[in-house]
This record gives C-alpha cells, structure tokens and sequence, in this order.
C-alpha cells in the first residue's frame, strides 16, 4: 500500500473535471458516467485514490469495490430497463489498460442491442481513448453529460454512501 499515490494532475480520473461525471460513492469509490460510452449507461466505478492496478487494493477494498458496484449495477438495471451487464477491468497495460488509473466498466445490454452480444469489447478501445482525447468525436457534449449525470444524481439519492 505503500506505494499508493493520492491523485496525479494528468490523470482524467483524477483531474477536478471528473466531478462532473460523479453521480453516487462509497468511501473509497465513485461511480462515474463514461464521458465516452459505448451503450447508453456505460458507467465507471473507480477508486478515489489514483490507483493503478487490481493488486494495489486491499481485501477490504476489493470487497467494497464489488459490492458497491453491484448496487450501481441493479439501480442502473432500474434506470436503463436492462437484461444484462458486461463487467470488466483490463489490468495492465499488456491486457489493454490505457487509463493507468484502475476502472471497471459496467456496461448495461439489452437482447440484440449489439449486432453480436460480443461486439461491445472492439468499441471499447474507442471509448478509453475518447476519455484520454478531448477532442474525440465520440465524446458526449458538456450539455448532454450534464443532463444525463443530473438524472442519476437523482436517481442514486437513495443509494445511500458507504
Ligand atoms: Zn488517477
């Protein structure tokens, strides 16, 4: 743990824009909307701290961490009438992290809304670089993200911190 680093200036996780994008937390998480989604819903959940890896977690963290997004998941299931999440981490960059700041992606589905269930992971490579690159084309407008991210502000006011 001794390693862990606060926050880093270039860091879109970290950077104070993102408070835009927050819209519940636990202590040590946030639950973020993706600024670049792929399917409507597509949130982040990620640590406050600027983590990097999987492995800079302690037991305790990795169990909030789950159990935290599994609340997400189930009032985004509510919110965005879905049937199914995709969940995923790419934990280093050799299993295509791109953002060294550790998120999970949870990704609402419904049946048919990709023309293959597994089109979702080739789009998501899109989707990281649209958070990097603000001047992606695949970026929600400021007006668009804050609409979206009021309704779950909302939303998620019964889903209590911690
Ligand atoms: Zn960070």
């Amino acid at each position: 743990m001794s390693t862990r680093i606060k926050s880093r200036s270039d860091c879109p996780f970290c950077e104070d824009n993102v408070k835009l994008s927050i819209f519940a937390e636990s202590t040590n998480f946030r639950a973020i909307y993706n600024i670049a989604p792929i399917l409507p819903g597509h949130s982040l959940i990620v640590p406050k701290d600027h983590v990097r890896r999987m492995n800079e977690l302690s037991d305790e963290e990795i169990s909030e961490m789950i159990i935290f997004s599994r609340k997400i998941a189930n009032k985004l299931t509510e919110i965005f009438q879905c049937s199914g999440f995709n969940w995923t981490i790419q934990d280093g960059k050799s299993a295509g992290q791109t953002v060294s700041h550790l998120h999970l992606h949870l990704i609402p589905r419904h049946s048919n809304d990709l023309k293959n269930p597994g089109d979702w992971y080739p789009m998501l490579k899109g989707s990281e670089l649209g958070i990097i690159d603000s001047k992606s084309r695949d970026r929600l407008k400021k007006e668009e993200m804050k609409m979206i991210v009021d309704k779950l502000r909302f939303e998620f006011k019964s889903v209590v911190k911690k």
